[in-house]
């Protein structure tokens, strides 16, 4: 964690003080090119795809924070929606944990990342965290509660920061108008944040092309095999989720047909695919559902919004296959069914945290590699190929949340519920 600030050390002028300050990249790029301390290819490529990881880095607390209460808030009267929040979440949750677990079959099945050497990888796990399953909850559930918020935020305890920010959006509308004032400023701080958000991504060329680089020189051709075999893993998962699950549960929950369904979201699908952002397609989305599947404003007003910030099927099964890809590769990693309940829990907790952005599944993995002791670092190498699957996710993401419209909307007939006028 303390690695980067040390990259001021990159002159190479004291050998000995530089290795013993040098983060552990740092000594993956010399191994790979012989353990001379001077700067080649590989190594400024690294530098450089290193800050672009720190902008990333730089913007994830706030834009969890801002995203998530600014979600949460925006529902409104919270006894009105009762109802509809408590059936809409029993989808979300039911269809993330499906999502997730065929992630996870999937990436046992494969087994992508056993025996392969991911460069920022080669170094042994630090620090050996309760595997014991009262351990691993206690823990979990101990840092879901800060006990100072304000140092949760400085130390990017990111579950202690989602609890607080959820609670926080929950008691704004709880305070009905003397709460608009928080609402306003957080609304507004996340439209700054995103704006922030999408300048650093536009540079994701740069650290793409930076990691390509590094990769290259430092695996050659290697990586590119260990990738495809994570990037079929991957693809194969998303499928599994998006033709069999859940047009089943369309087709048996909502009732309706999900060839017909699917046809009619094909624009949001085909806008997701290319844009990458839940967030940007949501105008599509509404539309699709409303105008070309036939569900009520009402709920899709509800579901869509809240499912485009919350819901990521897509991304959670994402991040459960793309951390276990990583513990394969990382010698001394305990693959045991604990462990891979902390990244199902986790991935979970990641994909309801992570903004409808692009690449904002990626910023997240590091709850989940933090929580079950992976260097953060490791995510280097993935970052070479997370547009093209950034897209495919999102694609199940705005499915998913669609396919939710439909399921709520058959159990929220007029009858069932009280008019509440408006
Ligand atoms: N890009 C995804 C979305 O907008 C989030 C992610 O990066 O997984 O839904």
């Amino acid at each position: 964690e303390a690695g980067a600030e040390e990259s001021t050390t990159f002159t190479g002028k004291n050998v000995a003080e530089f290795q013993k300050n040098a983060p552990d990249w740092v000594f993956d790029v010399y191994e790979t090119i012989g353990g001379t301390p001077s700067l080649t290819v590989a190594g400024w490529a690294k530098a450089i795809g290193d800050l672009f990881l720190r902008l990333l880095k730089m913007i994830t607390i706030p834009l969890i924070v801002t995203s998530l209460v600014t979600g949460v808030a925006g529902l409104g009267d919270t006894s009105r929606l009762g109802k509809l929040f408590t059936k809409t979440m029993l989808y979300y949750f039911t269809t993330s944990v499906l999502a997730i677990t065929t992630g996870i079959i999937m990436v046992n099945l494969i087994q992508p990342g056993v025996g392969e050497q991911l460069p920022g990888n080669d170094h042994a796990i630090v620090g050996g965290a309760d595997q014991s399953l009262t351990g691993v909850f206690g823990g979990l559930i101990q840092n879901m509660i800060p006990s100072n918020p304000i140092e949760s935020l400085a130390s990017a305890n990111f579950l202690s920061i989602i609890t607080f920010s959820i609670l926080l959006g929950v008691f704004i509308i709880k305070a009905g108008e003397k709460g608009d004032g928080l609402r306003n400023l957080f609304a507004s701080a996340f439209e700054v944040i995103m704006g922030m958000t999408m300048f650093v991504i536009s540079l994701a060329p740069i650290g793409v092309c930076a990691f390509m680089v590094y990769a290259t020189a430092s695996q050659g051709i290697d990586i590119f095999m260990t990738l495809a075999k994570y990037m079929l893993t991957v693809f194969l998962a998303l499928l599994v989720h998006a033709v069999i699950v859940l047009p089943l549960i369309v087709k048996f929950v909502a009732r309706r047909s999900p060839w017909e369904f699917a046809r009619a979201m094909s624009p949001a699908l085909m806008t997701a695919f290319s844009t990458a952002s839940s967030n940007g397609t949501l105008p599509l989305t509404l539309a699709s559902v409303e105008n070309r599947g036939g569900v009520p404003n009402r709920v899709s007003s509800f579901v869509l919004p809240l499912g485009a910030t919350i819901n990521m099927d897509g991304t959670a099964l994402y991040e459960a296959v793309a951390v276990l890809f990583i513990a394969q590769a990382t010698p001394g990693f305990d693959m045991s069914l604990q462990s891979q309940i902390i990244v199902a829990v986790t991935a979970l907790m990641a994909s309801v945290g992570a903004a409808g952005i692009p690449h904002a599944g990626l910023v997240m993995m590091a709850i989940i590699l933090q929580a079950v002791d992976l260097p953060i670092e490791a995510q280097g190498v993935i970052i070479a190929v997370d547009r093209v699957l950034d897209m495919c996710r999102t694609s199940v993401n705005v499915w998913s949340d669609s396919c939710g419209c439909a399921v709520v909307a058959r159990f929220d007939a007029p009858d069932n519920d009280s008019e509440a006028g408006g």
